[in-house]
């Protein structure tokens, strides 16, 4: 039986909205989209430019945990936690947002034990904050903050195949670099393009639905799981 790591993307998979994008609209002062622009024209990385914006926020710590506070989770995500952990395999989340935020939304859920990779958020004034980048890793191509294709080839051995759930620009460095993805949004175009093995999900139902395949699978892990996967119970 194959044993699986999970590598679990946040925002846009586990949150339905992105908290980065939320926080920034809310509190920052102006500047930020012209920021965000130079990021969408190449001028500047993903990792630069959420540095830069987030030396623009001016919040309090009780208004910044206020808008995280009102943030959703897809509601299946939590069964599918227990699911794996039950299967015994390990799940993580890594993110190119903000690890505050993500951590303090999960143990809402009692899910606070999670291991999170993620940029580091620290108040540096009552209402100033910085943004570093632990898990930013040189020659990646995406130079994202978190460089979540790292994390999967720390993960990835002999004996531990590799799961990405994600769904965007931030996930396909790590969809090249794992064995298999469910692909939300964005992301499932960019694994057909790249004829990366994966299933196309809509939440974390189907994620929990897929997960079977993937524990009877063996050697021959790609076609198999493909084949089942591709058993969907709904369109
Ligand atoms: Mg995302
Ligand atoms: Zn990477």
């Amino acid at each position: 039986m194959s044993s699986w790591s999970i590598l679990c993307d946040f925002d846009g998979t586990i949150a339905v909205e992105d908290v980065t994008d939320v926080i920034l609209e809310r509190f920052a002062r102006p500047g930020w989209r012209a920021i965000e622009d130079k990021w969408r024209d190449g001028q500047l990385s993903s990792r630069l430019c959420m540095q830069q914006q987030v030396s623009l926020l001016d919040m309090s710590l009780d208004e910044l945990d206020e808008a995280i506070d009102d943030i959703r989770i897809d509601p299946a995500f939590p069964a599918f936690v227990h699911a794996v952990q039950r299967t015994g395999w390990s799940i993580c989340v890594v993110s190119d947002g903000l690890d505050y935020a993500i951590r303090r939304i999960l143990s809402q859920y009692g899910l606070e034990a999670l291991p999170i990779y993620a940029n580091h958020l620290t108040q540096t004034g009552t209402r100033s904050w910085r943004l570093d980048s632990p898990w930013a890793a040189s020659g990646c191509s995406v130079d994202s903050g978190t460089c979540k294709c790292a994390r999967a080839r720390l993960v990835s051995t002999a004996q531990q195949r590799t799961l990405l759930v994600g769904d965007g620009a931030s996930d396909f460095c790590a969809a090249e670099h794992v064995d298999f993805v469910f692909a939300k949004h964005r992301l499932i175009e960019h694994c057909r393009a790249h004829n990366l093995h994966h299933v196309p999900i809509v939440g974390f139902d189907d994620a929990i639905h897929f997960l079977p395949a993937l524990k009877h699978s063996s050697e021959k892990i790609h076609q198999s799981a493909l084949q089942s996967l591709e058993l969907r119970p709904h369109a």
